[in-house]
């Protein structure tokens, strides 16, 4: 009988999963790796083994409709497919730890009240987060449970870099930068000493670039800076979020423009970033190369903005000694690393032309006086280790 770990990313319309096995006396091993996508559209779950070999793809229109339905059809799966196991915990990934939560908690029923007394932070993603833990506990109510907190990781930061210069009375709400995908930067953070133990120590800048994009400075592996703060739509350009804007917009959107709070959401949320500036793509993919101008401005966006707040960052830390590049763009882009080292050539970097394709490594020449590299992020396997640790599995 085999043993595993069920990690969980649940999102407002995907629910991503990864189940890892325990392996005698060594880490985690991944099993599968899967979503269920289109949840409220057209629900379609698929999955992978750790060789990347299709496992499933079905729709599940008809017979999954909601988060919940969708959690129903995972849990069928994974009966079939893992029959006689055991899971032996289950980790999930949670948006906002708030100001508390500066590390991984097992699930109780206060910590989960807790939890919901975040929700106006991130209104978007935190409901969405509970309700799988809620799911887990009345279904498998023996399988303990681990939250993960995206914002954790940045706890601990000096409190200029929190602090958001409002009133004192509207701070008193929560009203502070906390960052966000801190998993992927504890990840990076965990594998440095390893992967590039040279720098692992110094002041590194990494910078996670998919649909959702941000930055964080790392001294001797802590965040003391991030480019995302009270919530996930400030500093870069994202796929559909605009990055920073003068507050000034979002007043005009209100009152000149007449927007309701909902439409003004969408925007910010849904519509700018590289899709708005293009008008065509949230997706790089569809920009790099694209000879529509408004495609090449999106691009031009992304990276004059990039490499602006890599200054702000380098300036935080006193100067850099390493870029790391990670997530989507960020491991699979050599062009766009490319343009963003060109554009930040002047803190001392020489990239190596030939090691630029390269993926895991570092892409720049020996005698450059910022090393950069390119390592693959995994948050899902950040949630197994914390869930295996929490609950003394591994
Ligand atoms: P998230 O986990 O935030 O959804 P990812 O880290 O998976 O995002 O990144 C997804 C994004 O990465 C895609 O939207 C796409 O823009 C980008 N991407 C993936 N592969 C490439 C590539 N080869 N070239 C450029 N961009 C890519």
């Amino acid at each position: 009988m085999y043993d595993y770990c069920l990690v969980v990313n649940a999102g407002s319309s995907s629910l991503k999963f990864c189940v890892y096995q325990q392996t005698t006396g060594g880490p985690w091993s991944l099993e599968s790796r899967g979503q269920i996508e289109g949840i409220g559209t057209a629900p379609v779950l698929s999955a992978r083994d750790a060789s990347g070999q299709s496992l499933v793809k079905r729709s599940l229109e008809g017979t999954v409709r909601d988060g919940r339905g969708a959690l129903d059809a995972l849990a069928e799966w994974l009966r079939s497919m893992y029959a006689g196991g055991r899971i032996l915990g289950a980790g999930h990934r949670v948006v906002h730890g708030g100001a508390r939560f500066a590390s991984p908690v097992v699930v109780t029923p206060e910590i989960v009240e807790e939890l919901r007394k975040l929700i106006p932070l991130a209104p978007l993603h935190q409901p969405h987060n509970i309700a799988p833990i809620e799911a887990v506990r009345e279904r498998m109510p023996d399988v303990p449970q681990v939250a993960c907190f995206d914002t954790s990781f940045h706890r601990g930061q000096p409190a200029v870099a929190e602090l958001i210069p409002l009133p004192a009375s509207i701070r008193a709400g929560g009203v502070q930068r906390y960052g966000f995908h801190g998993l992927s930067y504890e990840y990076i953070a965990s594998i440095l000493p390893e992967a590039a133990p040279e720098i692992a120590h110094g002041r590194v800048i990494v910078a996670h670039l998919g649909s959702g994009a941000s930055l964080c400075a790392l001294r001797d592996g802590k965040s003391i800076e991030s480019t995302l703060g009270f919530t996930a739509l400030d500093g870069l350009c994202m796929g559909t979020r605009a990055g920073s804007v003068d507050p000034g917009v979002i007043l005009h959107l209100f009152q000149g423009l007449g927007m309701s709070p909902q439409e003004v959401e969408t925007v910010l949320y849904k519509k700018s970033g590289l899709l708005g500036i293009s008008g065509i793509s949230n997706d790089m993919r569809d920009l790099i190369g694209n000879p529509d101008p408004n495609a090449q401005l999106a691009v031009d966006y992304f990276i004059y903005q990039t490499a602006k707040m890599i200054g702000a960052l380098a300036s935080v830390l006193g100067g850099a000694d390493a870029i790391v590049f990670t997530a989507g763009i960020g491991e699979n882009s050599p062009d766009i690393r490319r343009r963003i080292c060109q554009s930040s050539a002047w803190l001392g970097i020489d990239l190596d032309e030939a090691a630029t394709q390269a993926k895991g490594s570092r892409i720049s020449k020996p005698q450059s006086k910022v090393s950069v590299w390119v390592l693959p992020t995994n948050e899902e396997l950040m949630i197994a280790r914390h869930t295996g640790r929490l609950l003394g599995l591994i």
